[in-house]
């Protein structure tokens, strides 16, 4: 579905991510993990056009290297950028229409639907100003906004980031759900344990590169996984 190879991203004199290469399978759901500033979001933001790479992006079997965001995201390439980036002033409804911007009104309204089915507590909040949401509200929101591009494939970028662990836990269920409803995942968490509980495969990112890669029992039983990224 996803395959790139030597990703590199730079600012300034500043190497972000070096020479990473990454593949996500149709269907699965694919972590990629790592510590502060290790390069997660500068992969995220390459995949999806917000920063230069330099690299070859294949996306469902085409070169997408060099597109926009906007022509990423009506082939099925979708972002969750990290901290949610709601407008926090807009409505509930009115941030969905924003991820919505690809459909004409009757498609908006259908998708818009679907969404509310799926998050009861949005369409409860539609006319409620996104930033007076509550942390766990606001990240499925961000989530849903995601979503009303109905992508292919979508990169969440830490969503616990701040939850509390019972909305770890919803987030986790919501995220298998959207997998299963043949969404593929790539998974960006500093929280180790929660990515390796959903994804079928990770990569671990160390300054910018990825130092291991494999199934989450394989990572499991590595010890330099186990004390630095889930304190065993
Ligand atoms: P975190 O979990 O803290 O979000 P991360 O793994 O997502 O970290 P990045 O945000 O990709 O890491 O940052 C990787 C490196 O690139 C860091 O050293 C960071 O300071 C640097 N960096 C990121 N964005 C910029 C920028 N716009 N300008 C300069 N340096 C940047």
């Amino acid at each position: 579905m996803l395959s790139v190879e030597n990703l590199s991203v730079s600012y300034g004199n500043v190497r972000a991510v070096s020479d990473l290469s990454l593949r996500v399978a149709p269907g699965s759901v694919v972590g990629l993990v790592g510590a502060n500033g290790a390069g997660k979001t500068s992969t995220l933001n390459a995949l999806t056009g917000f920063v230069g790479h330099g690299a070859t992006v294949i996306f469902e079997g085409q070169n997408v290297s060099g597109r926009s965001t906007a022509d990423l995201v009506r082939l099925g390439l979708v972002q969750v950028a990290q901290g949610r980036q709601l407008f926090p002033e807009m409505t509930v409804l009115e941030n969905l229409e924003m991820g919505g911007f690809l459909w004409r009104a009757a498609e908006m309204r259908q998708q818009v639907e679907r969404m509310y089915e799926k998050f009861p507590v949005l369409q409860e909040r539609r006319n409620q100003a996104a930033g007076t949401l509550s942390g766990g509200e606001q990240q499925m929101l961000a989530v849903a906004r995601g979503l009303m591009a109905r992508p292919k494939l979508l990169l969440i970028d830490e969503p616990c980031l701040g939850l509390a662990p019972k909305m770890v836990d919803r987030l986790g269920e919501l995220i298998r759900q959207i997998n299963e409803d043949g969404i593929s995942i790539l998974l960006v968490e500093q929280n180790t344990a929660f990515v390796f509980r959903l994804a079928s495969h990770a990569y671990v990112l160390e300054n910018g590169q990825c130092v291991l890669e494999g199934t989450p029992d394989e990572l499991r039983s590595n010890d330099r996984v186990r004390s630095a990224y889930l304190g065993i």
